[in-house]
């Protein structure tokens, strides 16, 4: 059946400046890592993309080597958007990436020109877009001089073959480096895509003080620790669920009692607050304005119907600040 969008779609979603650009992005965006491969059911891709704009979700995000196979999640996205989006396009923000490994030999991996240049070439026919919005180099690559990295990235911008340029799981140092490389090459960086949860803090030492002051956005990948921070594993491990179907990225030993202790513990604050786990582990990113969007995956429709609804509540008592840290940190 052929899809028309729903017209409340942006009385829904607030949406928030990504940096100092003339770009703004969905307070949550969604991500095409897992759920969208040849793996996956097709049918229940395409409910969860159409939902998500429906939310006013406008910006999905890829990568040339999500599926699996590699290539797959760019191939059912373009024919999702040959089906549903083609009308919808210039509402649309879609990003994919380079950076790891994609096919063999020395070119097909890492930072160079060669490979970044010849990725976004590939991911731009598997999705049948004539450019994105925004490419991204996924990963430092420290044997590649940023120069040439950062060169290739302006080049892609002046072909016409992406609008804007991000980078992600850069370090402060680096990025900051990246950014004036890109600032004196006439292309400014976009966003940052970093990994960042109430797990994993590491972007609270330096790196969103450099976003910050530059005025770069910022895009907070695996917001919901792969899962962890909802509701999924308070009661087991699901057969349904990411560490049963798919050890690949999130495995059973990180299921621990002391994890699952302490999401019991989070998920008690929630309630009080009015909110799921995943709400909260939402809100509790976006409290920070630093923080443009948050980048979530869902394995269906419903995940992320509760998501959305975090951006309703992103502010935060003292003494609720408090005794979440006291959990996270414990
Ligand atoms: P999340 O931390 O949001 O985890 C998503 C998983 O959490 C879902 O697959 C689902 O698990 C579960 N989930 C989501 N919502 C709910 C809910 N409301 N209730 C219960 N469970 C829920 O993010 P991802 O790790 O999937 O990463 C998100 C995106 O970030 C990726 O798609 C990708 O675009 C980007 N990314 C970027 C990286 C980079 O290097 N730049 C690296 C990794 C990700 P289940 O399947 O068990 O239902």
């Amino acid at each position: 059946t052929s899809y028309v969008a729903k017209e409340d779609r942006y009385e829904q979603m607030p949406f928030r400046r990504c940096g100092k650009s003339g770009i703004k992005l969905p307070m949550i965006s969604l991500g095409l890592w897992h759920n969208f491969g040849h793996d996956a059911d097709f049918k229940n891709a395409r409910t969860i993309l159409r939902q998500a704009f429906d939310f006013g979700i406008t910006h999905f995000d890829l990568a040339n080597n999500y599926g699996p196979p590699y290539g797959s999640a760019e191939e059912n996205f373009g024919r999702i958007m040959h089906k549903d989006f083609r009308p919808y396009r210039d509402e649309l923000i879609i990003s994919t990436k380079a950076g790891w490994d994609m096919w063999p030999g020395p070119y097909g991996n890492l930072g160079s020109r060669k490979y970044l240049i010849a990725s976004l070439d590939q991911s731009l026919k598997r999705m049948g877009l004539d450019y994105v919005d925004i490419f991204y180099h996924h990963r430092p690559d420290p044997e590649t001089p940023m120069e040439e990295t950062m060169g290739a990235l302006d080049h892609i911008v002046r072909q016409g073959k992406a609008l804007y340029v991000g980078i992600s799981q850069y370090n402060a140092e680096d990025t900051a480096k990246a950014y004036e490389m890109l600032k004196s090459l006439g292309t400014p960086l976009l966003i940052h895509q970093p990994r960042y949860s109430m797990l994993d803090r590491w972007v609270e030492n330096g790196l969103l003080d450099v976003l910050g002051d530059k005025g770069v956005g910022s895009i907070a990948f695996s917001p919901l620790e792969q899962g962890i921070l909802t509701n999924r594993y308070l009661s087991g491990i699901p057969a349904d669920s990411r560490v049963a179907k798919d050890g690949r990225y999130l495995k059973q030993d990180q299921i621990s009692q002391k994890v699952i202790d302490k999401v019991t513990a989070l998920n008690e604050i929630a309630k009080k607050r009015g909110q799921t786990m995943a709400q909260m582990a939402i809100s509790w990113l976006l409290k920070d304005p630093r923080i443009t969007t948050v980048l979530v995956g869902v394995s269906r429709a419903e995940q992320l119907a509760d998501n959305v609804k975090a951006v309703q509540n992103t502010s935060f008592s003292a003494g609720e600040l408090a005794e979440i840290k006291a959990i996270i940190e414990a």
